[in-house]
């Protein structure tokens, strides 16, 4: 044991470090390999581990261990902000009772199966006890987080820290503002966009081949990383040596598999330039809506550019010959469409937005107390019809749809709105820095704009909060208008809907 402070300090948080990459590699493991008899097993071993990496967070070894780093910490140094991090992580752990913790995780688990019921019967009924209780819970939760504060706010920390409903509800109402009225004036518009080129019939193993030569372009590093297939997508790290991500695929249509890839590879760009080491406080990413810009900022702003498909064509049809004669214009109109729906993960690039801000709605109504359980299938409803226009036909269409509130994930729909703002606004900075990005993306360039994420974003690890990190690297505060004139403008080269947003 050594008598450096610090040293003392940074050896007990990578063993915390080191017990959160070992589940995570179980959890990986679980979505990919393992064999189906492997649940019960893989179940308990993760709670063992949970159990133990929660006792040494709490332990007065540890707190010791941080004051006695936080004495010899310089103001404004490496060593105060990682000690600022661990207090942070170890307090919130603190304060939530070892009681309440059970519940939660019984409420959740509960939760999970009565939402799987009620969904496959379309039943909210069956969900109504189980959801109230969640909740009743997370209010709890949030109280104790945050004393006498605003208890959704409790809730939106969790995800991205430092996030208040102050700061995001003017930007859901600006976004609401503009895109509600987009949206009809796009219905009425009567302009059909053909999705054909985007459709067809796409071999897997091609599929894999050209979602994986896209990866690598935009520079993720398969030296450090792995592509392996899942029910649900999703971007994992163990360090940034090993940062592996997942996809699926459909037959008749290229955009889960391009589109899937392209986005968790950007998840996975953002881990694998984390400065930090991975084992302090500070390696890791800042925020989910941070790191949801990240992988945005490669699935639309490049992934849906007709300068991307310039490049991209050729590969396209070696891939699927088809595709033979498709011409990028075509394409990026294919891949930019705009229209009502009712489920959130089908939806495209524009109207999720207005999906997400519905759920916001609910979730600060539900956590101020203003609406009940019993209150939310209409609710959702009506929040449908005043947003998108269209109710839905039944409850598993509608309320039931999402995971999230069966799981107890309150506060953390915003964080994939936040994400769509911020990347809009960086990459409107990228461009400022850098110039033509398009005239690069046409000839396969897309380094410039990764060293440009790596100097401004992905090198501070968390050194920086969400909103400072913006603020750095666009020089302005996180705003509505750069995600806005991107949407709009789009709608009008697709559609030829002029909305005229001012100054966006
Ligand atoms: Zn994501």
């Amino acid at each position: 044991m050594t008598s450096n402070p610090q040293q003392r300090f940074l050896e007990l948080w990578g063993i915390l470090a080191d017990l959160g990459y070992g589940s995570a590699i179980l959890q990986w493991d679980q979505e990919t390999y393992m064999p189906p008899s492997g649940g019960p097993m893989r179940g308990k071993i993760l709670a063992t581990l949970t159990e133990i990496r929660h006792a040494k967070m709490v332990s007065k070894e540890m707190a010791d261990a941080i004051e006695a780093a936080a004495d010899v910490a310089e103001e404004g140094s490496e060593l105060a902000a990682q000690v600022a991090e661990a207090r942070r992580q170890t307090e919130r752990e603190r304060k939530i009772p070892a009681d309440l913790a059970k519940a939660l995780a019984e409420a959740e688990s509960n939760g999970l199966m009565a939402w799987q019921k009620a969904r496959a019967a379309s039943d909210f009924s069956l969900f109504r006890e189980e959801l109230a209780e969640t909740i009743r819970l997370n209010r709890e939760k949030a109280a104790v987080l945050a004393p006498g504060g605003n208890p959704y706010d409790a809730m939106l920390d969790l995800y991205e820290p430092g996030t208040t409903e102050a700061q995001l509800t003017p930007m859901f109402e600006e976004l609401g503002a503009v895109l509600a009225p987009m949206m009809s004036a796009v219905s009425e518009c009567g302009v059909v966009v053909d999705e054909s080129p985007a459709q067809g019939h796409f071999d897997p193993a091609q599929q894999e081949a050209f979602t994986k030569m896209v990866a690598a372009k935009m520079g993720y590093d398969f030296e450090g990383g792995r592509l392996d297939k899942t029910t649900h997508p999703f971007c994992t790290t163990f360090g940034n040596g090993d940062v592996r991500i997942t996809w699926r695929y459909q037959e008749d249509d290229i955009r889960p598999a391009l589109y899937g890839v392209m986005h968790e590879a950007g998840h996975g760009l953002y881990e694998q330039g984390i400065g930090p080491d991975a084992r302090t406080p500070l390696g890791h990413a800042t925020g989910l809506g941070m790191h949801e810009s990240q992988s945005r900022l490669w699935e639309n702003m490049v992934g849906r550019s007709e300068a991307f498909w310039h490049w991209a064509m050729p590969h396209f049809v070696e891939a699927f010959p088809e595709k033979a004669g498709l011409d990028p214009a075509t394409m990026q109109r294919a891949l930019n469409t705009c229209k009502p729906s009712l489920i959130r993960v089908e939806a495209d690039e524009a109207t999720y937005n207005l999906h997400v801000a519905a759920r916001y709605n609910m979730e600060r109504q539900l956590f101020d107390g203003s609406v009940g359980v019993d209150d939310l299938p209409e609710l959702w409803s009506q929040t449908y019809e005043d947003l998108l226009g269209i109710r839905p036909p039944s409850v598993a269409q509608g309320v039931l749809q999402d995971i999230h509130w069966a799981m107890g994930a309150f506060g953390y729909f915003p964080t994939y709105t936040l994400g769509n703002l911020i990347c809009a606004q960086l990459f409107e900075a990228a461009r400022g820095d850098l110039g033509d990005l398009e005239v690069m993306f046409a000839q396969g360039e897309f380094a410039p704009l990764l060293g440009w994420l790596r100097d401004n974003i992905h090198v501070h690890g968390r050194q920086y909060s969400t909103q400072e990190l913006v603020e750095r690297a666009t020089g302005k505060s996180l705003s509505a208008a750069p995600l806005l004139s991107h949407l709009t403008g789009m709608a009008e080269r697709i559609y030829g809907v002029s909305l005229g947003v001012e100054g966006a």
